[in-house]
């Protein structure tokens, strides 16, 4: 008997076959992607690059949510491209829609008042800002699982990942992950940091020891330094999402006077750093360096040339080394490797 011959003839005895063929997750966690019937391209390209740099390798479960039902067309599409478990589910209207304390003709205004800022003047952005803030990790879809890892139409995913970032997460206790971290525009934040200091003056033993201040404030506190992960790409524990201390610090911004989510338009990922930067240790927050990155205009890529070898992007463009980003100081706080620049590179 050939070598070869038994090789397949193991290949057909069905468990061990399976087990080969049809990979399983290691770990109790989904991708999630909120996306609307309109982006079924620019969401069906992710998925391909999720698949072909990382998935078919592990088979992790896809949840798409949508504040209105989606199509046949759309759900069709998606399992086109994917073995992986799909599930299609629709926001609750209740987290999609104005809270009673809030006033419409309020927020009508404040629409009208920030037409010159970024997504000012939209209605359904501070909806979706506001469900990604506070509520996915409670969908039904969600609520089984561990981890989630966002991901959004039309990014590009560019190194072979041949690890597992959700294993990754369970086995060093990390919480919350990031690749991009950039500094917010200041007129989409306003009160944010007034109702975060109410916030710590309040509930002080909700407040993490060794916590990441240092990061988003300049001044010990005093002010907030617009620093932000990401959060187009975000692996999150969903056990802490739910968590007393994160929906406490989510209820007191969404029922605070100032309003932000509708009088503002505070962001989910000034809102998701701030809460990881306050009430996590900053040793159970993650940087992925070697998850080459893009969602438009800003990449992550690896210049460290054992990573570098697994991607197509340029780490010339990596926006993670720029002045206008936090990340290298994030490094520094948490003890981590600092990042490798390309030109310190021999060649
Ligand atoms: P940007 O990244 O800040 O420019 O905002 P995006 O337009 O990419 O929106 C962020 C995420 O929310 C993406 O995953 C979008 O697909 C999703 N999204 C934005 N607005 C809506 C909406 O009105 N309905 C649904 N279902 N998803 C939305
Ligand atoms: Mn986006």
């Amino acid at each position: 008997i050939s070598r070869r011959r038994s090789i397949s003839s193991i290949l057909t005895s069905s468990p061990l076959r399976s087990r080969i063929l049809s990979p399983r997750p290691k770990v109790n966690a989904a991708f999630v992607m909120l996306v609307q019937n309109k982006d079924v391209y620019g969401a069906v390209n992710t998925i391909r690059q999720i698949e072909d740099r990382f998935n078919l390798n592990y088979r992790y479960p896809y949840v798409f949510l949508n504040d209105k039902p989606f199509t046949q067309e759309f759900m069709g599409m998606m399992k086109k491209a994917s073995k992986a478990e799909m599930t299609f589910g629709v926001v609750p209207v209740e987290h999609w829609s104005y809270p009673d304390w809030i006033s419409k003709e309020q927020a009508a205004e404040a629409r009208e008042r920030m037409r010159h800022v970024i997504y000012g003047s939209s209605e359904s952005y501070r909806h979706m800002c506001r469900y990604q803030s506070g509520f996915i990790s409670q969908h039904d879809a969600l609520l089984q699982y561990d981890y989630y890892w966002r991901i959004e139409p039309d990014v590009k995913y560019s190194c072979d990942l041949d690890f597992d970032p959700f294993r990754y997460m369970q086995e060093n206790g990390k919480n919350y992950a990031f690749t991009i971290s950039i500094y917010e525009y200041a007129e989409t934040v306003v009160g944010l940091w007034d109702a975060t200091k109410e916030f710590m003056e309040k509930y002080p033993h909700l407040l993490a020891e060794n916590n990441a201040l240092d990061l988003i404030s300049d001044d010990g506190g005093k002010t907030y330094n617009n620093c932000h992960f990401w959060s187009n790409f975000e692996i999150v524990d969903t056990r802490w999402m739910r968590s007393d201390a994160f929906r406490q610090f989510f209820d007191h911004l969404d029922h605070h006077s100032i309003g932000g989510f509708f009088y503002q338009r505070w962001g989910d990922a000034p809102v998701h750093t701030i809460a990881a930067a306050l009430l996590l240790p900053i040793d159970q927050i993650h940087f992925f360096r070697e998850i080459g990155y893009y969602h438009n205009p800003f990449f992550n890529c690896p210049a460290e040339p054992e990573l570098q070898s697994k991607c197509h992007c340029d780490p010339a463009l990596n926006v993670n080394r720029e002045r206008f980003t936090c990340t290298a100081k994030f490094l520094e706080l948490s003890g981590a490797k600092r990042m490798v620049y390309p030109e310190e590179l021999d060649d």
